[in-house]
């Protein structure tokens, strides 16, 4: 019985691509390009802690408008100004195809549920990784906007997921550093060796990159 259980799951490795996981060669070539400016694995951009913003002039409204066309040409769902090298406390993010674009600068996390969820999370700066992550499932942050007003964000599910991943890059923690011990050992594996690597058994529903 066990057996069979192991069996369907390797069965279930994604050899027969998703219709959603073929893409335009267009789309596929502008993702390359904004991914070429992504910091990746083993860049101390990635582990270190970024510094408030201090100034919300125009350079800012720049950066966050650069970090949008990026986040967007790579297919992700939210990008840190650290994983392009920019030690500044600043984030964005589209929780959703149809969602808007939030700039999110200097975020305090004020609040999170004792209630946690278990899902698949991706990073544009770990290309080929997938790994299992367990956050809170709701959040507040306080924070300021890209004009330097301040805000509140009240997040659940995919939203809050994303907003915890980011302010981690800001903090320099990784999702390799949230996750269980064999998973980080097998996604460390493929970093170095090139490959990929996802959890095994049933495939969850997979989160986009950020
Ligand atoms: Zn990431």
């Amino acid at each position: 019985m066990a057996e069979e259980e192991r069996l369907q799951s390797e069965n279930s490795a994604p050899e027969e691509e998703p219709e959603e996981h073929r893409i335009d060669p267009e789309v596929e070539a502008r993702r390359r390009v904004a991914l070429s400016h992504v910091r990746v694995f083993g860049d101390p951009a990635l582990r270190t802690k970024a510094a408030p913003v201090r100034t919300f002039d125009d350079s800012l409204l720049t950066e966050v408008a650069r970090m949008a066309a990026l986040m967007h040409d790579a297919l992700g769902v939210g990008l840190a100004a650290t994983q392009l090298g920019v030690m500044h406390r600043l984030l964005v993010y589209r929780a959703g195809a149809d969602a808007p674009l939030i700039a999110v600068v200097n975020p305090q996390l004020e609040w999170s549920s004792p209630e946690l969820e278990l899902a698949e999370e991706g990073c544009l700066s770990l290309p080929g990784v997938i790994v299992d992550v367990e956050r809170p499932l709701h959040v507040r942050i306080g924070a300021r906007d890209e004009r330097g007003e301040p805000i509140v964000i009240e997040a659940s599910g995919l939203e809050a997921r994303v907003l915890q991943h980011e302010i981690d890059h800001l903090d320099g923690v990784l999702i390799l550093d949230r996750t269980v011990k064999e998973q980080r050992k097998e996604a460390l594996r493929a970093l170095r060796e090139g490959g990929s690597s996802r959890p095994a058994g049933e495939p969850q529903l997979e989160a986009s990159p950020a």
